[in-house]
Order: C-alpha cells, then structure tokens, then sequence
C-alpha cells in the first residue's frame, strides 16, 4: 500500500465497520453484517473488490467472493463473475436460496439475475487507474505468464494485495465471514484465488472461529489457511496469536504473504499480516480502533 493510498484505506475499512456495526446495534445478524461491511468496501474503488478490481490479462475484471455463517455452516461463494458490482449479495444470495454453495461465471451471475440482483457490463467495473496499472505491468513484463502474485523474487513484499473482507460477532452470539476480490493484477482469464474457496480465504464456524485472508492466492490455498487458523482457535489458541502464527507458517512453509483477520464466539480478536501494510478496523461496545499496520494484540 503506497504511502499516498493509506488514508483512502483507513477511510474505506472505518466506512466498512459502520455499516456492519449499524446492522449488529440495529439486532441484526453477523451474516447481514459481514455482507454489509463487504458491499461498502465492493463499491470503493480503492480496493480490489468489486469496481476497481485489478484486471486480468485481457483486462477485464472477475471477481471471487464467499459468505459463511458460523452457527449452520451455510455458505455461499462466486468465482469469475465479469458482471456483478457487488459479488458478495450473489453469494450470499447462494447462501440463502441455493441448496449449492458455489456457483461460477455465466451460472453465478444468471442465478444472481434470476434472484433480482441487477447485472453490469463489465467496463462497468473497470476504472482508468487499473487500465494504466495493468498497461504498465504489461510492459514491465512482456513474459504473459508473470502474475502479480508471483514475482521473480517472491520476497518481494512490495506487491499490493486488496481483496476485503469481514468477520463479526451478534447479539446472539453467533459469527460469519465473508471476503471479496478482484484476485491479481493481470492473472490468467478463469483464474480463481483463495479469496472465495471455503477454508482459504474465508471461513466462520461457531465451534471454532470466524476468518478472512488476503494475500497471493496461491499459498494461502494449498494451506487452505483460514480453516487452519480456524482450527488453531478450536484447539485453545487465542485468535490473536493464531492469526499471527498463520502468518508465520505462510511464511515458513510455502514463503507466502498476506493478512487475516479473525474472531471467536468470545468476541476475542486477532489481526496479523506479514506485509509491510494491510488495513484493519474493528469495533468492540468498548473500543473502536483502525490502521494499517498491525502486528501487535488488540
Ligand atoms: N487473495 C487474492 C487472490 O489471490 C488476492 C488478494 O488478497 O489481494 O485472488
């Protein structure tokens, strides 16, 4: 995250937090919460969700994105969709209308239309910053397998990674997730990432914990990353220093980077990213606090 985007970030993530924190002090769920806080970020443009998305190497945006509820396990997910704003109301569309749980493409953005969420064109979603971002990337490197994600070098950290995403607690004690992206500057057409693949990039059971990553896709996928975190949090661990070790172990054992956050049925919290910067916000009844950089307990 360039120095000149952070107060657009901070800015984006605190507008995300009201809006699911609107839905939990009006009684409502932490699934409507989730996806309330995600469509806010979808529709901002600073991020890689929704409008704005990276583009693929045809430059054309498609976008992932999954939605889970802790307390039944239900869940609903989008790949390569070219023609939603806000993929997150399709899945979660899925969630609650589908006996499926993953729809792609053509498919997904038909059962979204057939279930009133308007579609777009897919120019729709594309802004001039990302044609010029992937036009550069494009000349910078000619070879048409490079992605984003894995750079000559993949320690280098400078990479940007801006899918969204959200966890949250309700009134009733139960916890949800859901996680949105446009995947990687200038990924293969049909590429699907971690983001909306249950147990990678996002994942909520009430019997362990609530979690959503971001980060080259990739790694986080073949440690499907937020079940392992997940899992961790229901062996005892606090999700603080869980979140944390998820990051140490994408490190260590397939030299990945990203961020996660996660939350417990406890209300506890933990936020860990292994790049220089990732942007957070989070709301308690007793605290509210943001950043862009966390590596520190909340
Ligand atoms: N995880 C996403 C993907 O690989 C990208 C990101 O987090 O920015 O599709």
């Amino acid at each position: 995250m360039p120095d000149d985007m952070v107060d657009a970030h901070i800015r984006g993530v605190r507008n995300a937090l009201a809006a699911g924190w609107r839905v939990l002090a009006g009684g409502g769920s932490a699934l409507d919460a989730v996806e309330e806080a995600v469509v806010i970020m979808e529709d901002d443009e600073t991020f890689d969700a929704g409008r704005g998305s990276f583009l693929n190497r045809d430059g054309r945006v498609q976008l992932d994105s999954l939605i889970m509820e802790g307390s039944t396990l239900r869940a609903g997910g989008v790949g390569c969709v070219e023609h939603l704003r806000n993929p997150v109301r399709a899945a979660r569309k899925i969630l609650s209308a589908s006996p499926h749980v993953y729809f792609v493409g053509e498919g997904a953005e038909k059962f979204a239309a057939q279930h009133g969420i308007p579609l777009c064109q897919n120019e729709d979603l594309v802004i001039p910053r990302e044609v010029e971002r992937l036009r550069e990337y494009q000349k910078q490197h000619p070879d048409k397998m490079a992605d984003m994600f894995a750079p000559p070098s993949s320690d280098d950290v400078t990479i940007s990674h801006d899918t969204v995403g959200a966890v949250a607690l309700d009134g009733k004690g139960n916890i949800a997730a859901a996680t949105s992206t446009g995947g990687t500057l200038n990924k293969a057409p049909g590429r699907l990432g971690d983001s909306s693949l249950i147990g990678c990039g996002c994942y909520a059971d009430n019997l362990s914990a609530a979690a959503s990553t971001t980060g080259w896709g990739e790694p986080i996928m073949k440690l499907v990353l937020a079940k392992w975190t997940a899992d961790r949090v229901a062996a005892g661990n606090l999700p603080e220093w869980s979140a944390q070790e998820a990051m140490n172990y994408l490190k260590q054992r397939v030299n990945g980077h990203g961020g996660i956050i996660v939350l417990d049925p406890e209300g506890r919290l933990g936020i860990a990213h292994n790049t220089p910067r990732m942007a957070w916000a989070y709301k308690t009844t007793q605290k509210e606090d943001a950043g862009v950089e966390r590596n520190a307990s909340p």
